[in-house]
């Protein structure tokens, strides 16, 4: 069973490439920003509770997105591909801890990485057909970036150290950064004789 984590900035990609993983390697994609905004699109309580701090392009709260994952995670056996989490290092540390209880072993971590400007006019070209309240306000996209810089990308000291993280460059057309996205989760295939 593969466990792949999809990691990098807002508008990098990672929703669309999460797609095209989890149909070629027949993994569940798991996207904590979607688990949110069906929460708020149901207005359940929880979805009430997180509606203004993604709106504000701040981070959710921790304990929120963990248990959402627990959830996820409780309710399928499939391989899964993370998108969107983890999102600070203690969501980190929880994903180890849920792996470990969810008996699952992470097999990588994918960084997809893309100049700042690249990664602004991409969230500005998806605004128009999201809908998304935070991809169409260009203070809540520097904030979310603000986020990811001072929250987020510490994240990948904590997957260097366990030699989980590899990097690739996402700044390209998406069919040449899908290529690159295959041949690493072929080259982890490979390895650990799945
Ligand atoms: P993007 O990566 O383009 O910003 P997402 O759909 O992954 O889009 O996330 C949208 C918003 O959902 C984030 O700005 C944040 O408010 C919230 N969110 C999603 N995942 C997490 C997470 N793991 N931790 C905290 N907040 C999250």
């Amino acid at each position: 069973m593969k466990n792949i984590v999809l990691f990098g900035a807002p508008g990098v990609g990672k929703g669309t490439h999460a797609n095209i993983l989890a149909e070629k390697y027949d993994l569940l994609h798991l996207s904590t920003g979607d688990m949110l905004r069906a929460e708020i699109e149901a207005a359940t309580p929880l979805g009430q509770r997180v509606k203004a701090a993604m709106e504000r392009g701040d981070l959710v709260g921790d304990d929120v997105v963990i248990g959402l994952v627990d959830k996820a995670l409780s309710s399928t056996e499939q391989g899964v591909i993370l998108d969107g989490f983890p999102r600070t290092v203690q969501q980190a540390q929880a994903l180890d801890f849920l792996f470990k209880r969810h008996n699952r072993r992470m097999n990588c971590v994918i960084s997809i990485d893309a100049p700042r400007e690249e990664l602004v006019r991409r969230i500005h070209e998806r605004a128009i057909i999201s809908g998304r309240a935070d991809d169409a306000n260009d203070d809540t996209i520097r904030h979310r970036l603000e986020e990811y810089d001072a929250k987020t990308k510490p994240v990948t000291d904590y997957y260097k150290v366990s030699g989980l993280l590899v990097c690739i460059d996402g700044s390209g057309e998406i069919n040449q950064t899908s290529m690159r996205l295959c041949k690493v989760v072929d080259t982890v295939v490979r390895k650990n004789n799945f």
